[in-house]
């Protein structure tokens, strides 16, 4: 007898029919003598809609509020559940965030969990019954509800996982696994077999929104053992461990991609090693997270930066810019927008040289301008014009030869 905790997202509880239809696979797992914990999403876009709600009633809501508001869709999946599996003749109880003892860092909108304290799950599977958990909320110490950021349930799973030493971790969604590009826009994409957690990191951190990014991470650090999978058909997903062991041959293994990127440039900083220094504390003290950046010595001995940043934060960025120009000493700053990130990712890059040149030579090829690079040991990745996006994937995926891997297909 083991324990497994279940994930079930969105669109996997998205009906009455689709809860109930969940509640046969908790039932299942029952039945074969484990002790089950299901973290389960708001129902379908729900919390899209509670978002539209509050646009309606404000353009800035409080974070506080809002935290408030989207985890009530949690809330609703969590009883429902409960309810359905007590149809069966199943015992089930829901708990909010707080009530499973989810604590986190006091921050509205993506806080990062700090600790679990199992007690009352403890307590509720030794009394036989199936513990339900909203995903996506916990709680500060201060008493405050927060949410871990929107994709958020699967890190609770992964962190309810790692807290009660659970033997697996399922997370069951609307595709079977993880496929070397989203299926949803790269028709020819392959379900991988096995990914690395370190792989699935940069995936998920590059765009791959099939598993929460802080999810991997804790996947990694606490070996969780992963598996992603559907929760329509009954058949094996993609398991995430330490060394992907399937389809070894493959230098790249997934591609990756993500629009909504604005390029900013500050031209003439008069004093280089200060300017940086400044730019990247004031942004960062304005919440601005900074992708990548380039900076370059013009013959004047001045120095030119550009910098990538996600375009929603386009407005703020300026502003913080042009409120500190003087400190900064900067010429010029212009913003380029409408630019996407697209990127390849394979722990085969570490002793494959030449994988930058072929990605570089098939965009070349097909006249993709490149407007910024940047590397790690098991990712490349390029900015290109959003409209080039799907384009530069569709090019990768067929010159790296993932439509051709043996795995199973779809
Ligand atoms: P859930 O509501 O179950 O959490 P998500 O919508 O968050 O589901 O994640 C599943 C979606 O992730 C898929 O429908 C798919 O379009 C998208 N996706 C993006 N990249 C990948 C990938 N590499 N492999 C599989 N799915 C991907
Ligand atoms: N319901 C939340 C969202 O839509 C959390 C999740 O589904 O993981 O972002
Ligand atoms: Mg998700």
């Amino acid at each position: 007898m083991g324990l497994i905790v279940q994930k079930f997202g969105g669109t996997s509880v998205g009906s009455v029919e689709r809860i109930q239809h969940v509640a046969q696979c908790v039932y299942e797992e029952k039945e074969k003598g484990n002790d089950v914990v299901v973290v389960v999403s708001a129902m379908g876009k729900s919390t899209d809609q509670l978002v539209n709600l509050a646009k309606e009633i404000s353009s800035q809501p409080s974070k506080r509020e809002m935290d408030m508001l989207l985890t009530t869709g949690e809330q609703v999946t969590i009883a429902l559940l409960s309810m359905a599996l007590n149809q069966k003749g199943l015992e089930a109880v829901s708990f909010t965030g707080w009530q499973a003892g989810i604590v986190t860092e006091p921050v509205h909108g993506n806080a990062r969990i700090i600790e679990i304290q199992t007690e009352s799950i403890d307590a509720q599977l030794s009394a036989g019954k199936v513990v339900i958990v909203a995903g996506f909320q916990g709680i500060t110490e201060n008493g405050e509800i927060t949410t871990l950021g929107r994709g958020g349930s699967d890190t609770t799973a992964v962190a309810l996982a790692a807290a009660l030493k659970a033997d697996t971790c399922d997370i069951y969604t609307d595709v079977t696994g993880v496929f070397t590009s989203d299926p949803r826009f790269i028709k020819n994409a392959r379900k991988l077999l096995s990914v690395s957690y370190d792989e699935m990191l940069e995936l998920a951190n590059l765009g791959a929104g099939v598993l929460h990014p802080r999810a991997v991470e804790f996947a990694k650090n606490y070996n969780v053992s992963l598996q992603v999978r559907s929760s329509m058909e009954r058949i094996e997903g993609t398991v995430i461990e330490e060394e992907a062991t399937m389809e070894q041959n493959l230098v790249v293994r997934g591609v990756a991609f993500e629009d909504e990127i604005t390029k900013i440039s500050v031209l003439g900083l008069t004093d280089s090693l200060t300017s940086l220094s400044t730019i990247f504390t004031t942004l960062a003290q304005n919440q601005i997270n900074v992708d990548i950046i380039i900076q370059s010595t013009t013959e004047m001995g001045n120095a030119n930066l550009a910098f990538s940043i996600k375009s929603d934060d386009l407005q703020e960025t300026i502003s913080v810019l042009e409120d500190h120009k003087e400190l900064l000493g900067y010429g010029q700053l212009s913003a380029e927008n409408k630019l996407a990130k697209v990127s390849i990712v394979g722990s085969g890059m570490i002793s494959n040289p030449g994988v930058a040149a072929k990605m570089f030579e098939v965009l070349a090829t097909n006249k993709i301008p490149i407007k910024m690079v940047s590397t790690s040991e098991i990712k490349v990745s390029a900015v290109v014009e959003e409209r080039n996006m799907i384009r530069a994937v569709e090019v990768l995926h067929a010159a790296f030869e993932l439509a051709n891997i043996e795995a199973e297909v779809n």
